[in-house]
């Protein structure tokens, strides 16, 4: 009987530990390996390969714009994991995904606040291979969390810069999709335009778009105002632990970089009040796109 029971544990622990869905790649980078770990269960099989280079070449490129590791940057996300569990990175593809038995297309749960099983869930349709600008965000939150505005933009612009300093190689195809993706010529989409701090996503669900169009919007100002040195200043600033909590402390930090009237340029797009320094329209003369691809 006893043997029985054993032989039974036995097979449980063998089905429990050799899940197949699981597709295991080490990135080597400047302070060690980083874990990627894919669980596609999709029918895009190609997805595993296009997330793996994705995800290589945007840590890579990361560490050598901000000159600060994957690790250093990460440390703060997996405080208290078990050493296992430290700089993996798990993706979780699957055809729906689906959170609190609703269908939510992907989430991020990389801080762990939304259950234990901590990871970046996405349906594939979500980033398929040629459109990299979801996964690149979300992969982006190892670097950046911090205050919603700030963060919520910077992962999402990133990857322009990094294209411009020629830290990433992207297609132009593969750059097309990134600015659609983050309406970086669209204007306002006909909802309420609101400052983003504070956030109002949870409170106003249908203008999440605004929140991530503005957001997009706020880090090419940041980036017009800063100069690219500056503003390559400005992320090294935000990467470590003593990153800024409050809209003020962003402030400041800018302040130290350039000394400009950062709550005027912020108005309207951060903090409330109408908008001094630009405007949706300075976005109908100026092309975002166009500043960082030079299309031949
Ligand atoms: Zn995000």
């Amino acid at each position: 009987m006893r043997k029985i029971l054993f032989g039974i544990l036995f097979l449980i622990s063998v089905s429990l530990y050799s899940d197949k869905s699981a597709w295991i790649r080490r990135i080597p980078l400047s302070r060690g390996e980083l874990i990627l770990e894919i669980k596609n269960s999709s029918q895009e099989k190609e997805w595993n390969e296009f997330a793996y280079r994705k995800t290589t070449d945007l840590f890579k490129a990361l560490e050598s714009y901000s000159g600060i590791s994957f690790h250093e940057a990460s440390a703060s996300v997996f405080e208290g994991q078990r050493a296992t569990e430290k700089f993996k990175v798990l993706l979780v593809v699957q055809d729906q995904i689906l959170l609190n038995g609703t269908r939510v297309g992907g989430y991020n749960n990389i801080s762990g606040d939304l259950g234990p099983a901590r990871g970046i869930f996405m349906e594939p349709d979500l980033s398929p291979p040629g459109f990299p600008a979801l996964l690149f965000h979300e992969l982006g939150h190892f670097y950046f969390s911090d205050i919603a505005w700030l963060s919520e933009g910077l992962v999402s612009f990133l990857p322009f810069v990094l294209y411009k300093e020629n830290k990433i190689k992207l297609s132009k195809e593969e750059l097309i999709s990134m600015a659609e993706e983050w309406n970086s010529e669209e204007g306002l989409q006909g909802r309420k335009d609101l400052p983003l701090d504070p956030d109002f996503r949870e409170k106003l669900p249908l203008s999440t778009p605004v929140f991530y169009n503005k957001a997009f919007k706020i880090q090419y100002i940041l980036y017009k105002e800063l100069g690219s040195e500056g503003y390559r200043d400005f992320v090294k600033k935000l990467v470590f632990e003593n990153s800024p909590k409050t809209t003020g402390q962003v402030i400041l930090i800018l302040k130290s970089i350039r000394n400009k009237n950062w709550t005027s340029i912020l108005k309207g797009w951060v903090t409330s009040g109408p908008y001094e320094v630009y405007s949706w329209k300075t976005f109908q003369k100026e092309s975002i796109f166009k500043t960082f691809v030079n299309l031949p």
